[in-house]
């Protein structure tokens, strides 16, 4: 390790205090048993001794950020940056109870959301463009991003729910296990778009609890003609980062009161004149993962950003886009679909589609 980079590290690794942890009841789906048998991954990893050098391995990679598919190769400890923006530290938009998330992941009391600035992917169509494509957020240390989670499970939230984590991804280690330390006890989940790499996906083994990607292209063309700098590798790099996820976690676990402990959630955006590939991603799904795996068919596409530029993709979907690819997603046997989806279904069906 040469001065700089260690350097850097001791400045980000700071450490110590008691490991607090509590348990949660049992969950009524595929639960831990015991009342107090349930702690969060990393704690796990902490207990074994691992999870300190795991986090000194994954500041080690920003010296030569590969982090994503991008595979800069930038140095962001030396202050460069490559196609994500985003800079050694992480910069944060905000953090807060969100209640528009899945509703195991909301539960009563919202899930611990924490919106990085910056993304690796970039879609032409971004809801989040402020934030995501222009970087909009103010810089935090890693001691200040453990004191947002803190602050998100003192207010109650079920879960800290990292969004679009993946440039960021040593510091999160690091702020988790800061936070760990100081009390930190309810699960992390990774919230991404899925451009991942499967090996970086295989470093948060052991510290992520729910994962929660998005499966947005299945078609590489369509990934690369929506996408800044065209991700054409899209679908390859995010459905083997899925199936990463899966390994790691597997299933959806709730508690008794039907609330995230665990497991794999999976995202898909029904857009305009099916460029999102929806039959396709049903299929990939019941062909790669049980029928039971939980996926949430989201019909909110709407035209932002830079999306009136595009002729295929200017318009929201119709109702007849959204019941399409809900009665594929049956079809193809999918078992486990988001509750509000299939209201919402059952709403158009209602009204005569
Ligand atoms: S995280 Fe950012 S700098 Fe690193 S490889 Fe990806 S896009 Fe490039």
């Amino acid at each position: 390790m040469n001065p700089s980079r260690r350097d850097f590290i001791r400045k980000a690794c700071l450490s110590g205090g008691a490991i607090l942890l509590a348990g949660c009841k049992n969950g009524n789906v595929t639960a831990p048993a015991g009342e107090n048998s349930w702690q969060p991954a990393y704690a796990k990893l902490e207990d074994e001794g691992a999870f300190e050098a795991r986090v000194e391995e994954a500041y080690g990679l920003l010296e030569h950020c590969e982090l994503c598919p991008r595979r800069c190769g930038v140095d962001r400890t030396a202050g460069k940056r490559g196609f994500c923006r985003a800079p050694a530290s992480v910069v944060a938009h905000s953090h807060q109870p969100h209640f528009g998330e899945e509703l195991p992941l909301v539960g009563r009391r919202g899930s611990g959301t924490i919106f990085f600035s910056h993304c690796n992917l970039r879609c032409v169509f971004c809801q989040n463009w402020p934030i995501a494509h222009e970087g909009r957020g103010r810089t935090a240390s890693d001691n200040r991003l453990a004191s947002m989670m803190l602050e998100l499970q003192r207010m109650g939230c079920h879960n800290i729910n990292f969004v679009t984590p993946t440039h960021y991804m040593p510091n999160i280690l690091n702020a988790t296990r800061k936070a760990l330390h100081r009390g930190l006890r309810i699960p992390l989940c990774y919230n991404t778009g899925g451009y991942e790499r499967v090996e970086m996906i295989r470093m948060l083994d052991g510290v992520v609890d729910i994962y929660l990607p998005d499966l947005k292209y299945m078609d590489g063309r369509e990934a690369d003609r929506y996408t800044v700098r065209g991700a054409f590798d899209y679908p390859e790099r995010a459905q083997e980062s899925i199936k990463e996820m899966h390994r790691q976690v597997g299933e959806l676990v709730t508690d008794d009161r039907g609330i995230a402990l665990r497991g794999l959630m999976i995202r898909h955006l029904v857009m305009p004149n099916r460029i999102a590939g929806t039959r396709a991603f049903v299929e990939w799904v019941a062909e790669n993962l049980p029928g039971t795996t939980y996926v949430n068919i989201m019909s909110q596409y709407r035209v932002e950003h830079r999306a009136f530029e595009y002729p295929r993709i200017a318009r929201g979907i119709t109702v007849g886009e959204f019941l399409e690819a809900m009665e594929w997603a049956e079809e193809a046997g999918l078992e486990n679909l988001d509750k509000r989806s299939l209201a919402q279904r059952d709403v158009f069906l209602r009204r005569g589609g």
